[in-house]
């Protein structure tokens, strides 16, 4: 006779390699140059707070996969990471926002900041790290006005190569970004050595200012630590007037979010800023 244990031990391995096979199929796409025609880059406006006048847009990755539909990039980048794929996704992700908001006519007169996502593990190998450095230096006008902001998914483990590449890059004219600030692996003592121009409170902060009173202190304790390291801070994930109005309070420099735009594709970021 059967035993209730062979089945459920099936069901068990069965799932997991559904999930082997489905990162193995993603693997293999990630490699291969012909994933670059089912990404696109949409656009968030970020805002100052004090006038709501529009400062510059976040550059987001879609994978709109042909059969699997859309895959959100919290689950390809790290994989991306994993199989050394960043280097050629950064470099599309640049190259198409510089091409797209070029053609549009919406940088250099009307978007005054580009905001490009960087892994801090990109920045952390050298190799990876002088591709991006390369790339920028052969858009350099755009490299101008663009930030990165970085994103940990790891920690950044030696902080002076990565120091050294934030100074490089700094060079060709880009500002830098702490994302997720409070949920990473930035430490107080990182951030006195790292040469960044903002701090970027995380949006799981934001999401509980009305109902907990530990994010409302953590809120402003990492705007007062911006205001008082004189770099800038913006929140993420800004859904309503509330956490608006406690950002202002606060004294919180910018703000992004669905209360003001969810992102968009080039066409719409072309209307929103006509309007
Ligand atoms: P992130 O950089 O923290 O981006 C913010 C995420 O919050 C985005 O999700 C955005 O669509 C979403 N969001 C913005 N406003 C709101 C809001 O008001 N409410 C809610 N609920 N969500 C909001 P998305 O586009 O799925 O990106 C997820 C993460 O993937 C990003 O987090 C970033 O870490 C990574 N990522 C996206 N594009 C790139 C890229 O080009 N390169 C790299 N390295 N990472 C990327
Ligand atoms: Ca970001
Ligand atoms: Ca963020
Ligand atoms: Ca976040």
């Amino acid at each position: 006779a059967k035993k209730i244990g062979d089945d459920q031990c099936s069901f068990f391995s069965h799932e997991l390699s559904e999930i082997a096979l489905h990162r193995q199929r993603l693997i293999t796409e990630l490699k291969s140059t012909d994933v670059f025609q089912h990404f696109k880059t949409v656009y968030q406006p970020q805002l100052s707070i004090s006038d709501q006048s529009i400062t510059g847009v976040e550059v987001l990755i879609r994978w709109i996969h042909p059969e699997l539909g859309f895959i959100s990039p919290e689950d390809f980048i790290p994989i991306a990471e994993d199989i050394g794929a960043m280097p050629n996704i950064s470099r599309w992700v640049i190259t198409n926002a510089k091409k797209e908001l070029n053609e549009t006519n919406l940088i250099p007169e009307k978007i005054k900041r580009v905001s490009i996502n960087i892994s801090a593990r990109e920045l952390n190998i050298e190799e990876q790290a002088q591709n991006l450095h390369q790339v920028f230096k052969e858009n350099l006008d755009f490299a101008k006005i663009c930030q990165i902001e970085i994103t940990e998914t790891t920690a950044i483990y030696d902080i002076t190569t990565s120091q050294k590449f934030i100074e490089s890059l700094k060079e060709l004219g880009l500002k830098f970004s702490i994302d997720d600030f409070g949920t990473g692996f930035t430490s107080l003592s990182n951030l006195k050595n790292l040469p960044v121009d903002e701090l970027k409170i995380d949006r799981s902060f934001i999401d509980k200012i009305e109902t907990e009173n530990n994010s409302q202190i953590i809120v402003k304790s990492v705007i007062d630590l911006a205001d008082n390291f004189g770099i800038k801070s913006i929140a993420e994930g800004v859904e309503n007037e509330n956490q608006l109005i406690f950002l202002k309070n606060c004294g919180c420099d910018e703000a992004q979010g669905y209360y003001f735009a969810k992102p968009m594709g080039i066409e719409d970021l072309k209307k929103f800023m006509a309007a």
